[in-house]
């Protein structure tokens, strides 16, 4: 079964069309680099994956369950189990790195004991020990970002989505990141659904690429078909 289906999703946002008939099979385990230039809508599919919005054409299905369709929500975020790391959903500034992390497991109403091995073990696995006590502004940009994929993925969620989450990171932190989440998918074995304009970070990220081009997929393949699609 497919971890995700979209079909023949078409997304307007008052009067222009951002998605257009776009169709998207996503297998457990894989790891999708939606690449375009800006504008181009890569966004907008993260939105409604991850259900806050839905398409006013179109299905999407998550684990085989339908989640939003023709205009109406089905399952909320809440309910879909994904983890998300979005350029502008930032940490909550009041809260300790224990506290950010913490806040999502308490919602689920996880245990305390429960909480404490699970915010252990996940701080560990980002590199981050060490750091709970430390507020986000006391904290570099890469630290927030392990921070931030800390919190998404102490969750368990089916799909992690990450909506450029790299790019205000220099060239050196952003490789050594890109190398981090590999390691951490290949762990803990999520999909993964991973939007950037940057070619080498979706070729250093990605096992499949989608071109997006103005809405539409324009190019659907491994990584170096991706290659060869973009020196033709
Ligand atoms: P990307 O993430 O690839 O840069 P987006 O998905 O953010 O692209 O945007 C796709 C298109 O939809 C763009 O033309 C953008 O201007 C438009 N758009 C995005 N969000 C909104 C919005 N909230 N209101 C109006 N237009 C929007
Ligand atoms: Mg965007």
């Amino acid at each position: 079964m497919k971890i995700l289906r979209m079909n023949s999703v078409t997304k307007f946002y008052e009067g222009t069309r951002a998605l257009k008939d776009l169709s998207l099979e996503v297998s457990e385990s894989e790891r999708i680099v939606i690449l375009g230039p800006s504008g181009c809508g890569k966004t907008t599919i993260l939105r409604l994956v991850a259900g806050f919005m839905a398409p006013e054409e179109g299905s999407i299905f998550i684990s085989g369950q339908l989640v939003s369709q023709d205009g109406h929500i089905i399952l909320t975020p809440e309910q879909r189990n994904l983890g998300m790391v979005f350029q502008d959903l930032a940490l909550w500034p009041h809260l300790s790195v224990k506290g950010n992390i913490a806040f999502g497991l308490k919602a689920k109403g996880v245990q305390k004991q429960e909480r404490e091995t699970r915010i252990h073990n996940i701080l560990q696995m980002v590199g981050m020990e060490g750091y709970s006590k430390r507020k986000p502004d006391e904290l570099s940009g890469g630290q927030q970002q392990r921070v931030a994929l800390a919190r998404a993925l102490v969750l368990r969620p089916r799909i992690l989505l990450m909506d450029e989450p790299l790019s205000s990171l220099d060239l050196e932190l952003n490789i050594r990141l890109r190398e981090e989440i590999l390691r951490l998918q290949e762990e803990l074995g999520f999909t993964l659904l991973y939007v950037t304009h940057d070619r080498e970070e979706a070729f250093g990220i990605a096992n499949r690429v989608v071109i997006l081009s103005k809405g539409r997929v324009e190019f659907d393949g491994t990584v170096d078909a991706a290659r060869a699609h973009l020196t033709q």
